[in-house]
């Protein structure tokens, strides 16, 4: 089982962001603090708990380091003994937030990785992506974390904008690498509605080949790819739950809980969740749903599919998707060796 804390708090918009994150909402910020932790004791009693057996609780938004780490603790009181001894324990921090009082604070709490919001070192793209940090703020934050003793650091970089080059993505890897972190997750900037991007023809570089030469030199580079965006000699537990399918508790505004075959919303704004912590609206899904959606997360990363999930039907697509080296089989299950084409092969499958 997973738990996922969402934060939806940012100390400014970065220009092409579309989460559910607001920068003029601050006066919320405790009581929605306070409010989460009466979903969290709903939602355990819910999912019938069992103590210690959540072996992954991530904490992203929004931007958790906007928080002070003393709030944290009346939800980590609750939440602890239902942790697997060994349980990884992310939080996402950005870089102008994430001072060493909140990273030791974090820290004492339980979080045993942190997850940075980088997006570049270039101090152009910063200001053109609208982040509010500065690159030596960024290496100020790796760094310190890894001196206060998180062993587990992560960083986010987005290429496909229109400043990006070889050489610019390249310098953007080389700092990364000399870093003490050992996973990477890499997105290509999308330009989502109702952002500032949106519709804007001049901020993105859409280029497959600085694309995949990119994500050629981030496996180079000492991280191997585990997913299509996710990269790393440690591979996130959370990640790989998600993608497995596995049963998880979604705490906070938007935070969508699933269990067996069925998925929690939460209210989405801030103030209605403030309000009604417990209200969800429940949506079922059937067993073509899971299946397919098992299809495509399995394509995406090193997870893959168990061949005995097939139909008839879709086993003919996979022989010839076998056949032409575009998956590769193993153990009774099938990976793809491209994840550049994974909607694609998943469209051929279940066409
Ligand atoms: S810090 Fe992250 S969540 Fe907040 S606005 Fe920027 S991209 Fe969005």
């Amino acid at each position: 089982m997973l738990a996922y804390l969402h934060i939806p708090f940012c100390d400014s918009k970065c220009h092409y962001c579309a989460f559910n994150s607001y920068d003029n909402k601050s006066v919320l910020k405790q009581n929605y603090m306070q409010q989460i932790t009466k979903q969290l004791r709903y939602e355990l009693e819910k999912f019938n708990t069992p103590s210690k057996s959540i072996r992954s609780l991530f904490i992203g938004g929004g931007t958790p380091s906007t928080i002070q780490a003393l709030w944290y603790a009346p939800f980590f009181e609750m939440i602890t003994p239902y942790l697997a001894d060994n349980a990884e324990v992310t939080s996402e921090a950005n870089p102008q937030s994430a001072t060493k009082e909140w990273i030791e604070g974090m820290r004492t709490l339980g979080v045993n990785r942190l997850s940075f919001g980088v997006q570049s070192f270039n101090a152009q793209k910063l200001t053109f992506l609208g982040r509010n940090h500065t690159p030596k703020q960024a290496l100020d934050a790796i760094t310190s974390a890894a001196n206060l003793g998180i062993q587990n650091i992560s960083l986010d970089l987005i290429y496909g904008t229109a400043l990006d080059t070889p050489a610019l993505l390249q310098e953007d890897l080389n700092i990364a690498s000399s870093l003490p972190i050992n996973h990477l997750s890499a997105y290509a900037l999308t330009l989502e509605e109702e952002t500032p991007f949106f519709k804007r023809t001049d901020v993105a570089n859409g280029s497959e080949e600085l694309a995949k030469d990119f994500v050629h030199a981030i496996i180079q580079a000492g991280f191997p790819q585990y997913e299509i965006s996710n990269f790393g000699t440690y591979q996130s537990v959370h990640n790989k739950g998600y993608w497995e399918h596995q049963d998880y508790l979604g705490i906070g505004a938007g935070a969508v809980g699933f269990l067996k075959n069925r998925r929690f919303y939460p209210a989405k704004e801030i103030e209605a969740y403030v309000q009604n912590p417990l209200f969800q609206e429940i949506e079922k899904l059937s067993l073509e749903d899971l299946h397919v959606e098992k299809i495509f997360l399995g394509l995406r990363s090193m997870i893959g599919i168990a061949l005995a999930s097939f139909s008839p039907k879709e086993m003919m697509q996979v022989s010839i998707l076998v056949e032409e080296n575009k998956l590769t089989c193993k153990d009774h299950r099938v990976f793809n060796t491209d994840y550049f084409l994974s909607d694609e092969i998943a469209l051929f499958i279940t066409q």
